[in-house]
């Protein structure tokens, strides 16, 4: 295969078929089909040649083909060695692709990053991700500063939970934690007819910039449990949710929510990043 000529995308079945391979549903294998989408990956990740790309289940090398011919780098972590052999055949005339046999939730990324990238590159992760590892490997992601941007082809419900704005029913937790760390939005909604095998949920691609963290909050893994548990019950009330979970009486809640100028019925799902953070600071450490 000549540097540069697009071929895996189009052989997507005959490449499984020659190498007596099938989709393996446990690693949630749906490999992209459609040449439109890849272009759309590289155009909204803005992928240019002076970036360094981790890049998650690469597959039979699909994306990652497309992503080597326009960065300067693609680390990339798969965990299925079926795929490994593959891979070591379709991307073999390709010298900036690092292939790595490994869970990519087991896996050290910023020592990987110390190791194969040079100092103070451009890091992008760009994947079309396996289902059903997208939220614990979003927030581990999002702990790494030098990455700058994630796109991620994602479930269609998750995707607009993640990027959920209050007063809506997509908005919850997730939202809110996503918000914290990241400006998350989707860029392209993605037909099923774009995979192979074909899926049985529609997907998205959401860009995920993470913020150089606007916020401080004390104790951020207490934070993070307030969120969950005052969304936990959608249709009651903020001081309901709250009294669910910790020791503080209607009065002393409805207090804060005075000061902070809210209504007592408020519902968490009404409250931006910013006020639950106030709610939160004000609760737990008497400070706005
Ligand atoms: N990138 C390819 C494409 O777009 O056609 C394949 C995407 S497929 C949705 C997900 C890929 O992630 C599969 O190749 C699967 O084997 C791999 N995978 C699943 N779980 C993984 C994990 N924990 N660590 C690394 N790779 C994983």
């Amino acid at each position: 295969m000549l540097h540069g000529e697009i071929m895996i995308v189009h052989e997507t079945k005959k490449i499984l078929q020659q190498n007596h391979q099938f989709a393996k549903k446990m690693f949630g294998q749906n490999f992209l089909i459609e040449e439109n989408i890849l272009k759309k990956i590289i155009e909204q990740g803005e992928v240019s040649s002076s970036d360094c790309v981790i890049e998650i289940g690469p597959g039979l090398g699909t994306l990652t083909e497309f992503l080597a011919i326009h960065s300067k780098h693609v680390l990339c972590y798969e965990i299925d060695s079926d795929m490994i052999a593959i891979l070591n055949q379709t991307l073999s005339s390709y010298s900036n692709i690092t292939i790595v046999h490994q869970d990519i939730l087991k896996v050290d990324i910023k020592k990987d990053i110390d190791t194969y990238f040079p100092k103070n590159s451009k890091i992008k992760v760009i994947s079309n991700l396996p289902y059903y590892i997208t939220t614990p490997i979003l927030f581990r992601l999002l702990q790494i500063p030098s990455i700058s941007l994630m796109l991620f082809m994602v479930q269609k419900e998750l995707g607009e939970r993640m990027s959920g704005k209050p007063k809506t029913k997509e908005y919850n937790a997730l939202s809110v934690l996503m918000n914290y760390y990241a400006t998350c939005s989707i860029v392209h909604r993605v037909s099923r007819n774009c995979f192979y095998p074909v899926p049985n949920v529609e997907s998205v691609l959401l860009l995920v910039l993470p913020k150089q963290n606007d916020y401080s909050v004390n104790n951020e893994p207490h934070f993070t449990k307030f969120v969950q548990n005052i969304f936990s019950k959608r249709r009651k009330t903020l001081i309901n949710n709250i009294t669910s979970y910790y020791p503080f009486s209607k009065e002393e809640i409805t207090q804060v929510l005075l000061t902070l100028h809210f209504p007592k019925e408020v519902r968490s799902e009404e409250l931006t990043l910013e006020d639950i953070l106030k709610v939160y600071q004000q609760l737990f450490f008497n400070m706005k």
